[in-house]
């Protein structure tokens, strides 16, 4: 179907603009304009994981910690066929430093295929990523700190530096809101991907996460609202406003907009981590049910408006979750082998043998 990687990615940029509209149309082909799309070479040994494409795109003054002090040498995960990476070039000009841009990049398995549906939706899931990118530096009384948006997702570095150049970012928190963007990502990747082949996608990537988010989708307002915020990643208090007033007052501080996004994290989280077994992931599914459980019909009876236009979508919201929640085997897809369930192994495993989720 398609000759080349620029063909296929050309077709990717344009299927985007269509889905998302024309006022994303710069982001978009700014995103795609600068995004490396590098695919690991297997006899290359300097290039044998996806962490190497990655570090291989860090400037060469920048060193990363974590929350510990304790220098890394990446902060993005190794375990799936396809991931996604923002790097920032900074400058140190009259003792400040400057953000002077990022590089983009996106890393793909020697199993990649342009002819293979499966891993394209994988390299549309990671582009959404790009697109939806934003990064600045702000400036907080004696700190300067790095904020790097991914979507609804934020990550904030604070940054020190010598006089030499050399640039540390030490984490001050990452992947805030992650649950949220991930399937919202995923669902957008899907709904793409529908519109380049003309069939249901094939994709299983963070079943759980984007089974929620399609549920936004659902309620029109939400929907859009969400996407904005997915680009624009200051109007998140709008959509938390507007999420919170599709339920009773008094129940918003169980159910409303910050709850929900809590269990979407931690659900992220276990499907993701190491090591987390089958039930915690039914608990946290549970937990989504139970945040949103005061969506219902029944709990809007005083008010009809309300209950005529959301009955339908709310009931099954509900539906979906009470479903991932009775779903023991929830976790099963998304973890990894047993033999790979310990940190030591893991860092052991090549990437091509781990079926976890593109991130
Ligand atoms: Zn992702």
């Amino acid at each position: 179907m398609y000759n080349n990687l620029a063909e296929l990615t050309t077709k990717i940029k344009d299927t985007m603009i269509d889905y998302y509209g024309e006022q994303y149309a710069d982001k978009i082909t700014a995103a795609f304009d600068k995004t490396n799309v590098i695919i690991m070479d297997a006899a290359d040994e300097n290039r044998k994981n996806l962490n190497a494409i990655c570090n291989s795109q860090t400037p060469k003054n920048l060193r990363f910690f974590d929350n510990q002090g304790t220098q890394i040498k990446t902060n993005l995960s190794v375990l799936a066929a396809a991931v996604s990476t923002s790097r920032p070039v900074i400058e140190i000009i009259d003792n400040k430093p400057v953000l002077q841009g990022t590089i983009e990049a996106i890393g793909l398995t020697d199993t990649f295929d342009i002819n293979n549906r499966k891993k394209v939706e994988q390299l549309i899931h990671e582009f959404g990523h790009s697109v939806k990118r934003s990064a600045s530096i702000i400036n907080i009384g004696d700190k300067y700190l790095l904020v790097q948006n991914d979507g609804v997702a934020q990550d904030t570095h604070e940054i020190k530096w010598d006089n030499n150049g050399n640039i540390e970012l030490h984490q001050v928190e990452i992947d805030l809101n992650i649950g949220l963007h991930e399937g919202k990502n995923e669902f957008d990747a899907r709904k793409v991907s529908e519109m380049i082949y003309g069939s249901p996608s094939l994709s299983e990537a963070y079943r759980g996460l984007t089974n929620c988010a399609i549920e936004f989708d659902k309620i029109p307002e939400l929907g859009k609202a969400l996407t904005d915020c997915e680009f624009n990643h200051d109007n998140i208090p709008q959509f938390e406003k507007l999420y919170d007033s599709l339920i009773p007052d008094e129940k918003v501080p169980l159910c409303g907009f910050k709850p929900m996004n809590k269990a979407f994290d931690e659900y992220y989280k276990a499907a993701t981590t190491l090591g987390e077994n089958l039930l915690d992931c039914a608990t946290l599914a549970g937990r989504m049910v139970n945040s949103m459980k005061y969506y219902a019909p029944e709990t809007m009876q005083n008010n009809p408006e309300k209950v005529a236009k959301y009955s339908p979508q709310r009931k099954s919201l509900i539906k979906n979750l009470t479903k991932l929640k009775n779903n023991a085997n929830l976790g099963k897809k998304y973890s990894l082998t047993p033999e790979n369930r310990n940190l030591t192994s893991v860092k052991n495993a090549t990437v091509k043998n781990i079926t976890a989720p593109v991130t």
